[in-house]
């Protein structure tokens, strides 16, 4: 198994130490974790993400020196908003040594809304209202896929986990089937990879990030390139519910999923 989705003490929002992160793997016997620590651009100043990207793949090049005859640690980021600063993701698209790039959007501002996804609450609002802000969010993610150099596009729906999940909004992916079938149809033609994100799976959420509807979508465009991950932020939860997914993966038509080394993708099979 090869979780290319995971986080560290070096993205702003997660304490845990890539050392328990690498033993937890080790003993679920997962093949290989990418280490794909957080640079959202809204908050990348405040946040030092440069210096902390820096120090996450310096803990990777300590980890594979203690751990990497048991499991293949790789390099890589996850650049959030990439689109709102151009010359900024460019230095990080730069970094030397990457495996991976994944491709994010965390926070769509919509008059007073300004936060990420997991800050707001969407109680008090019109559903005309959440659905334009649903939309806002994937024109955004439809923007990040076309113009960023990204390997991976990551948790696509992911407001959804907050508006539907937390909040028992009612948005219908269905309803945003063109928009959704664009952003596929997109990522098939730049060879980005759609990613299967699993941190809903036993979460008050309980749904994938796309839903598996959206996985059938790209399965009938014509898209073969998928990866795992766990987005786990706490190292239990790294390969969360992989075996299951392969599972559904496989009956939906799919015969292996990839991970990145030096941002090409290695096929697994399922
Ligand atoms: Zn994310
Ligand atoms: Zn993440």
């Amino acid at each position: 198994m090869y979780d290319s989705h995971t986080h560290t003490n070096n993205s702003d929002d997660c304490t845990q130490r890539l050392d328990g992160l690498c033993v937890s793997a080790i003993e679920k016997g997962i093949s290989g974790i990418s280490i794909t620590d957080h640079v959202d651009i809204p908050s990348s100043e405040k946040t030092k993400a440069y210096d902390r990207i820096l120090q996450s793949h310096k803990d990777v090049d300590e980890a594979r020196i203690k751990y990497g005859d048991k499991i293949t640690i790789l390099k890589g980021v996850e650049l959030a908003e990439g689109f709102l600063d151009k010359e900024y993701s460019k230095r990080i698209l730069a970094l030397p040594d990457l495996d991976v790039v994944i491709g994010s959007v965390h926070s769509t501002f919509m008059g007073e809304v300004n936060d990420f996804y997991s800050k707001i609450d969407f109680s008090d609002f019109t559903e005309e209202f959440l659905k334009s802000y649903f939309g806002k969010y994937l024109s955004e993610v439809l923007h990040t896929a076309k113009n960023i150099d990204i390997d991976i596009l990551a948790h696509l729906t992911c407001p959804l986990r907050y508006i539907n999940g937390k909040y028992h909004g009612g948005i219908n992916v269905n309803d945003f089937a063109d928009m959704v079938e664009e952003i596929l149809s997109v990522i098939i033609e730049r060879n980005i990879a759609l990613e299967v994100n699993t941190s809903g799976i036993g979460s008050f959420y309980g749904e994938y990030m796309p839903p598996l509807k959206v996985v059938e979508q790209y399965f009938a465009l014509g898209g073969r390139l998928i990866t795992l991950g766990s987005d786990a932020h706490i190292a239990k939860n790294v390969g969360n519910a992989f075996t299951e997914t392969k599972e559904k993966l496989k009956s939906i038509g799919f015969t292996e999923y990839h991970y990145y080394k030096k941002r090409t993708p290695v096929g697994v099979k399922l």
